[in-house]
């Protein structure tokens, strides 16, 4: 295990962004057993029932390290209704924060009003429509979803995202339309996991994709698809990315997301906490230094054509290709994604982004380079 130099990481600033995004794994419980469950690495999910830091100990801890900057708060799990108790520490301790909650919807309608009340977002984990969703999550789990949504949208002034992890090559452009029409947003990412990306599940995928981009440039209104508003968005407007995220990945991993388990440790990627060497800091004994996620010279973005909107998408799977060498997961996750992602900006391109902006309505463009959403996903796939 590297040793941490408190010394040396206490001089530098631990984020370099005016806003920090606080996502706090309430619980590693569940009430589902998704398949594929990134925290099933390493043993994470059920390893640790509920925080066993107190919240004074994490207001001292923000006090110390973050106190001349907003704070936003990130419910997360496990499922983290199943920690609504802490919940309702959190709204009450931090009434200046915003929250976003991370949830499988299935428990939504437990929240009390005094968190829905407070929450500016919330991100609903899905894999597709009814059918693949349920063919992952469990029988009866979308349509449970959105009857929960129905249930609180009149509760809260709550955006909901569709959270999608993007697996199956059988996944439709009407059924991620039909997201689309059913939340505010929907956010995709392609899975990460080594079954996921074949070359026919890729060919799917990028045909689904040029249909998405398709609509989105034929819609009257902003197409709400995160990855399609955030690669316009940075292709038209790069000095966004520079305010949000520094310039870097765009999850924050590198910049300004903290991720604190249960007993306090802290981690800059929520998939990655089995790893010790990637800790950054600690809630109870009170130490925070730099993303240990970090661009590297091994790391192939600079030579990339993606590389002015996707800014290196996601460092795990960069750090996990090229700074450990693990190819199998170069070769089965990180290439396949990296040129999924070359696919969507490239079929950006062809419809002309900066003549359609030019075109739009205040409204549209506003939302394309203001959505409050950026900040609650990671914005690329
Ligand atoms: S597509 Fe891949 S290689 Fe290119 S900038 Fe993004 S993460 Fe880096
Ligand atoms: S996108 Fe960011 S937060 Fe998500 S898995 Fe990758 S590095 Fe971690």
């Amino acid at each position: 295990m590297q040793a941490i130099d408190l010394e040396n990481s206490s001089r530098e600033p631990a984020t370099v962004c005016r806003r920090v995004e606080l996502q706090l794994l309430t619980t590693l419980q569940c009430n589902l057993n998704c398949s594929y469950c990134s925290l099933g690495v390493g043993k994470v999910l059920r390893s640790q029932k509920s925080a066993s830091y107190t919240i004074d100990q994490l207001e001292t801890f923000v006090r110390t390290h973050l106190a001349d900057r907003e704070i936003y708060i990130t419910l997360y799990g496990g499922e983290p209704a199943l920690n609504i108790k802490l919940a309702l520490g959190l709204v009450e301790r931090f009434p200046l924060a915003r929250f976003n909650m991370q949830t499988n919807g299935t428990l939504l309608h437990r929240v009390p009003d005094a968190v829905l009340a407070r929450l500016s977002n919330v991100m609903i984990s899905v894999d597709g429509g009814q059918r693949v969703t349920d063919g992952f999550r469990g029988k009866g789990v979308y349509r449970k979803v959105l009857d929960n949504l129905e249930k609180i949208r009149g509760r809260t002034d709550a955006s909901f995202c569709a959270r999608m992890t993007w697996w199956s090559g059988e996944t439709s452009a009407d059924e991620i339309d039909e997201l689309a029409r059913t939340f505010d947003y929907v956010y995709f990412q392609f899975a990460q996991d080594e079954g996921a990306h074949t070359p026919e599940s890729v060919a799917a995928k990028k045909a689904v994709l040029g249909d998405l981009v398709a609509r989105f440039f034929a819609a009257p209104e902003l197409y709400p698809i995160v990855p399609i508003m955030g690669t316009v968005r940075n292709k038209l407007l790069p000095a966004r990315v520079e305010q949000l995220s520094n310039g870097l990945s765009q999850c924050r991993a590198s910049t300004n997301l903290i991720n604190v388990m249960p007993d306090g440790r802290v981690f800059p990627c929520p998939d990655m906490m089995y790893e010790p060497e990637l800790q950054q800091g600690d809630v109870v004994a009170n130490w925070l230094r730099r993303s240990t996620l970090q661009p590297h010279p091994d790391m192939p973005c600079t030579q990339c054509r993606a590389q002015p909107y996707c800014r290196g998408n996601c460092m795990k799977n960069l750090y996990l290709a090229y700074v450990r060498k693990d190819a199998r997961w170069r070769e089965s996750v990180t290439e396949p994604v990296c040129e999924l992602i070359r696919h969507l900006g490239d079929e950006v391109e062809r419809h002309d982004p900066r003549g359609w902006y030019a075109g739009a309505p205040v409204r549209v463009r506003r939302r394309l380079a203001d959505a409050e959403i950026y900040e609650f996903c990671e914005v690329m796939p």
